[in-house]
């Protein structure tokens, strides 16, 4: 089997509610997602020949998953109360409303899904909250 790995990064804010402890604040990390994709055979011909695929593609399309959270507080849809989150959103902030909550486990599997039907053959999305930190989502 062959894999290839490539990977994007965004910043973003976020919290967890109804958790007790710091994460139940709004706050920020540098997320860094990872993609590891498969195949048991490279491409016998053309551009692509001894590839499983060109890493540019695969880079992109994280860089699209990446720009859309970019500099955005990320929340878990009925989190903020209705008058909150009407404020923020007049205010200018850009806020990205997710139906889960968002924890690295969960983007992992989102993530992973997002580029599975984009057609990729994912085996594995890694999802760093922190450098030390991260949640991984296969499937088998
Ligand atoms: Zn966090």
């Amino acid at each position: 089997m062959y894999f290839i790995k490539a990977e994007a990064s965004f910043d973003a804010a976020h919290f967890l509610h109804d958790y007790e402890g710091k994460c139940s604040n709004i706050h920020g990390h540098r997320w860094r997602i990872v993609a590891t994709v498969q195949n048991a055979f490279l491409q016998r011909n053309g551009q692509q020949k001894g590839m499983i695929m060109d890493f540019s593609e695969l880079k992109k399309a994280l860089k699209i998953i990446a720009e859309h959270y970019d500099h955005s507080l990320i929340y878990e849809k009925n989190t903020f109360k209705s008058d909150t989150l009407e404020c923020l959103k007049r205010d200018g902030f850009r806020m990205v409303e997710l139906p889960f909550r968002p924890t690295a486990e969960n983007f992992a599997r989102h993530f992973y899904m997002v580029l599975k039907e984009k057609g990729y053959r994912v085996s594995n999305m890694t999802v760093y909250e922190t450098p030390e930190n991260c949640a991984m989502y296969e499937e088998n």
